[in-house]
Order: C-alpha cells, then sequence, then structure tokens
C-alpha cells in the first residue's frame, strides 16, 4: 500500500490542527505511523487518498451499521438540506425520530437531542444531579462517556491509549465527585456506596463496554447493579452510545432485560451525521428545562439534517426484523474464523464479542475490566494493526476500542479478513 498522499495531507494537516486531527485516536498515535486520510467510502468499504481501498471494521467508530452512504440516510439528508440547514426552531421531524425512539426502547417516555454523545452523557448525569439533589457519580475505570470533566477520570478509549486517563484540565473539585469502580466488580460498588451514604446521584455505566476493547457485563452484574441503585435510590444510567439501537432494537436494555433510569445515545441514532440523545421516563425527564429547573441547551440540538438522517437510520432498523441477527451472525462468523487462525498460528489471545460488537486482545486469561485489559501486548496488537493494513483490512488503531460489524460486509469480506489474520499471524 502506498500513502504518499495521506503522508502530505498530515503534514499539511499539523500545521493547522492540534496533532493533525480533530479527535486524538486519529492520529494513529497507539500503533504509530501515517493516518490514513479517506477520500470517500461506501457500503463496507473506505477508499482513502491514495486509492487504496479498505474493510473498514470501524464504520465512523459505530454509527454506520448498515455501511457507509446508506441509500436512505444520503437521500433524506440531500432533500432536507434543500429547504434549510437550521433554523433554531421547532421542526416536525424531531418529533418524528423522538416517537421512534421512544417505541424502539424499553421504559423510556420522552428523549432530548443533543450534538454528540459526550453530550448526551454530560446532560444525563447533571440531570441525575438535579432528580435526586446529590453530587457524587459512580464511573467504572477504563468505561469512556466522552470529554466532559466528570468522565476524564480512568477513562478508556482515546484516553486511555494516549496515557491520559485523568486529564490535566480537569479540577480537583471535580475529579472528587467521580468515584471509581471496577467493571464487572459488585463488592467494589457496594463498598463505594457504603461510604458514601446519600450522596450518591448515579452510576453511569457502559452496558457491555466498548471502550477497553469489548467487555461483556458478567452474569448477573448489571442485574445487582439495578438492585443496588434501587435500594439505595441513586439512578442507574446506561450509556448505550455504542450499545443503543445495536446490539438490539432496544439496545442493551432489551438484550440483557434489564431498565435503566436514564439512557444515553449517541452514533447509530444520527446515522452518521452529529447527533445524541439521553431519554427516561416522565418522572425524570420533566425535571428538564423547560419544564423542570435542569438546564440543557444545544443552537444546533434536533438539527433538521440530523434528524433526517438519524430517522432514516432508525426506520431502517426498527422495519428490518432479523437485521440484529444477521449482524450477530456475521460477528460470529468472524470470530471463530479468526479464533481458528489465531490458535493454528499458535498467538496467544483472547477474544470478547457481544451482538455486532468484537475486539482481539493479545493477551492470556478472561478480559473482564481495565486491568486485564491492560495487559494485552501492545507491541503484537501494533504488528497486528499494520499487519491488518497491508492486507487492506482497517481495524480500530488502538488496542482499547471495539471493533463494529456492520450489514453491508458480506460473508466474502469477512473470509477475505480471515484469511487477512491468518497471513499476519504468521508474521507476529
Ligand atoms: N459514550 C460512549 C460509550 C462512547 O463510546 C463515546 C464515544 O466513543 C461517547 C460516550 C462520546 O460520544 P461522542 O464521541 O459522540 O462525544
Amino acid at each position: 500500500m502506498i500513502y504518499q498522499r495521506s503522508s502530505a495531507l498530515f503534514a499539511e494537516a499539523e500545521k493547522v490542527i492540534p496533532g493533525g486531527v480533530n479527535s486524538p485516536v486519529r492520529a494513529f498515535k497507539g500503533v504509530g505511523g501515517t493516518p490514513i486520510f479517506v477520500k470517500e467510502a461506501k457500503g463496507a468499504y473506505l477508499y482513502d487518498e491514495d486509492g487504496n481501498r479498505l474493510i473498514d471494521y470501524i464504520n465512523s467508530w459505530g454509527p454506520m451499521i448498515l455501511g457507509h452512504a446508506f441509500e436512505p440516510v444520503v437521500k433524506a439528508v440531500v432533500e432536507k438540506a434543500k429547504k434549510g440547514t437550521s433554523f433554531g426552531m421547532p421542526t416536525e421531524i424531531e418529533t418524528k425520530i423522538a416517537e421512534l425512539a421512544v417505541s424502539m426502547v424499553p421504559n423510556i417516555d420522552k428523549i432530548r437531542f443533543v450534538n454528540s454523545g459526550t453530550e448526551a452523557c454530560m446532560s444525563a448525569v447533571r440531570l441525575a444531579r438535579g432528580f435526586t439533589g446529590r453530587d457524587k457519580i459512580i464511573k467504572f475505570a477504563g468505561c469512556y462517556h466522552g470529554h466532559s470533566d466528570s468522565f476524564l477520570i480512568q477513562a478508556g478509549s482515546g484516553a486511555s491509549t494516549f496515557g491520559t486517563p485523568n486529564s490535566p484540565g480537569v479540577t480537583q473539585g471535580t475529579a472528587k465527585d467521580t468515584l471509581l469502580a471496577n467493571y464487572n466488580d459488585i463488592e467494589n460498588v457496594k463498598a463505594l456506596i457504603a461510604s458514601n451514604p446519600n450522596e450518591i446521584a448515579c452510576i453511569i455505566i457502559e452496558p457491555v463496554a466498548g471502550n477497553m476493547g469489548c467487555i461483556p457485563p458478567k452474569e448477573g452484574f448489571l442485574e445487582a447493579l439495578r438492585q443496588l441503585c434501587d435500594t439505595n435510590r441513586i439512578l442507574l444510567v446506561f450509556d448505550e452510545v455504542m450499545t443503543g439501537f445495536r446490539l438490539a432494537k432496544g439496545g442493551a436494555q432489551q438484550l440483557f432485560n434489564i431498565n435503566a433510569d436514564i439512557v444515553c445515545f449517541g452514533k447509530v441514532i444520527g446515522g452518521g451525521l452529529p447527533v445524541g440523545a439521553f431519554a427516561a421516563r416522565n418522572e425524570i425527564m420533566n425535571h428538564l428545562a423547560p419544564l423542570g429547573p435542569v438546564y440543557q441547551a444545544g443552537t444546533l440540538s434536533g438539527n433538521p439534517l440530523a434528524m433526517a438522517a438519524g430517522l432514516a437510520m432508525l426506520t431502517a432498523l426498527n422495519n428490518d426484523s432479523e437485521i440484529f441477527n444477521r449482524l450477530a451472525e456475521k460477528t460470529e462468523y468472524l470470530h471463530k474464523g479468526m479464533a481458528k487462525v489465531l490458535n493454528d498460528n499458535k498467538i496467544t489471545h483472547t477474544i470478547n464479542r457481544v451482538g455486532s460488537m468484537i475486539s482481539v486482545h493479545f493477551s492470556e486469561g478472561e478480559v473482564t475490566d481495565f486491568n486485564s485489559s491492560a495487559k494485552g501486548n501492545n507491541a503484537t496488537f501494533k504488528a497486528f494493526f499494520h499487519g491488518m493494513l497491508k492486507e487492506g483490512v482497517y481495524i480500530a488503531p488502538s488496542a482499547f476500542e471495539t471493533w463494529f460489524i456492520t450489514d453491508a460486509l458480506t460473508y466474502e469480506d469477512l473470509d477475505f479478513t480471515i484469511k487477512a489474520v491468518d497471513k499476519v499471524a504468521q508474521t507476529l
């Protein structure tokens, strides 16, 4: 593969954009090498500025669940754009997508749209604090809820990749209100609650963690959290920015049959445009301005282009009764194929998978939390990443990220990928 033009474009970008990118993980710092500049994408494939074609397993970090440039989304956006791109006034399409989302997701009455997953989680926590009158929150090490100050305490994703899970610029005052627990460790959560009686507003969690690789909740863990929250009048916030409209129509709440008190969305809900949302029952949502005192706002929130893209995406998912089974089957096929060739080549690894989220850790034993995820062999991961890239397969440029399977991937693409894993494994 040649990356001449990508290299030149990156050099230009570095002069005017910090690190040449608008989101750190794109800089490939975790794996080294030159970031790839994308020219266009269609279905399962990315086409870069040098004319290389890559099978895409990241899909804009999740949103493109039905493949790139999905026709109904493109059409909806183009048609909307001709009628004006933003009004800062109510539009009918906001209600339409809200109605559809509320009909698809269990246990929510109302939903508020924002512009990113970060905003959704930040607003959800403010709402939880306003509703309960308490200040502290519990988050889990290695979970990522966006780059709002309260969450940059042992954060996963890019924050882990760059070794800044606790970012400078987050004040001690903010940090003291974020209590940290180990994922899948209910005793740890119990101890935190016991030592902070009547002070915890909410527990925020990725119901399937996706920002330290893919880490499923252990059997009974989410149920135990639900029970602890009920007993202690703490709100349970599911950050479904990754899992929402991906693991099932109703997300992780539906998949695990557990009701959260507040649910956060992003990624798929915007069909590839900048959208986030948070939702809850009336009892909680009615505390939000202008009905209640908890303030939250946005110039571009509910933007017509974003709503058109999201509505087209959710409609397609809602109308396809087999989509989530199909995605899970493709992911299982990839899992089994990769496991076989990695085993054949005697590469120590652990693959985690839930629905259409999957990740490969180059470590022995179960990967169940941030510590076990961080034990992965980073040198092997880097070699694996670059080997796959050479074969024309784009996986996440960091060991702390999940791969997202899209419906546009064919079984031929999956076989091609498994063969590539076999080839690369022989070089590791
Ligand atoms: N929550 C989770 C679980 C995420 O994975 C992310 C982003 O990857 C976010 C929140 C933040 O979303 P955004 O990047 O849209 O601000």
